[in-house]
């Protein structure tokens, strides 16, 4: 049976591991195991890091993988740097599975930055932030002077909990309606946000086009050099049902 590593945490990797499945595939999705409650997908799932490119080559071998599919979210620079590293050396073939950017659309401007760090300069007193980067990234913001934040992420953030920080718990998907009335209730005026992609969060952008926030959108790492993406479930379904059994 072919083997397939899937790295995963995203919703194109749970389609990708049940279609897969589908096909008589067998599928071992990997999960960082930094969220208390994860969206599971279908066949079997592994959860914590392998101990970098050496530890994720050891496993590719160990587990005679026939091909690995990196489903990471775009902002996971470091374990598609791994995936690279680890499938050169072992080679194992790999495909990186990213979903489209967001783009602007009639009416939007957005202020595009290349860091959490260059988002955090552009705030400035009185401002009220909704803040949708993920709960590691706080320290980098609530240090802000005059600035207040809600902070929306799947899991509470590293407490303590800065006075100017309103934490909400939430993991999607969004709808317009929600998020107008989340943005009314705070009264909010910035968005800052990461460019995922996708629709599960993409409601936070039609709505603060709506109601006129300023948008800082944090632009994706690069993709790793030499390692054929797709934008697609469907096309990462062909490219891993084609690819040669390299050790079946
Ligand atoms: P990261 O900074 O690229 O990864 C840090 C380390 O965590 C990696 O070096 C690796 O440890 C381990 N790791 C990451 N993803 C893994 C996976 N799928 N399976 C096994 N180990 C993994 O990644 P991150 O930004 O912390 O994201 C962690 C996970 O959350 C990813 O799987 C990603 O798909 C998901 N996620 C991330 C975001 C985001 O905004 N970054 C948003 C939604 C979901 P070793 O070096 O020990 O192998």
């Amino acid at each position: 049976m072919r083997r397939v590593l899937i790295l995963g945490g995203t919703a194109e990797a749970r389609a990708l591991a049940a279609g897969l499945v589908a096909e008589g595939v067998h599928v071992i999705t990997s999960l960082a195991g930094r969220v208390a409650n994860p969206r599971l997908p279908e066949g079997e799932v592994r959860q914590g890091g392998f101990g970098g490119p050496d530890g994720l080559a050891a496993w590719l071998r160990a587990e005679r993988a026939d091909a690995l599919v990196d489903a990471t979210h775009p902002f996971a620079a470091r374990m598609t740097a791994s995936a690279a590293e680890a499938a050169a050396r072992t080679g194992v073939p790999l495909l990186a599975l990213r979903r489209p950017g967001w783009q602007e659309g009639p009416g939007d401007v957005w202020e595009r930055v290349p860091s959490l760090h260059e988002a955090a300069a552009l705030l400035t007193a009185p401002m009220r932030v909704f803040l949708t980067t993920g709960r590691r990234s706080l320290p980098v913001f609530a240090p802000v002077r005059g600035v207040w934040f809600l902070a929306r992420s799947v899991d509470p953030p590293e407490p303590p909990i800065p006075d100017n920080v309103q934490v909400l718990l939430d993991r999607g998907p969004y709808t317009v309606e929600g998020e107008r009335a989340l943005i009314r209730r705070h009264r909010l005026d910035v968005l800052v946000t990461k460019d995922s992609g996708g629709t599960m969060t993409a409601a936070k952008l039609t709505a603060a086009r709506e109601l006129g926030l300023r948008v800082i959108m944090i632009d994706r790492p690069p993709p790793p050099p030499g390692v054929p993406v797709v934008c697609t479930v469907e096309e990462a379904l062909s490219w891993t049902l084609a690819s040669p059994w390299s050790q079946g």
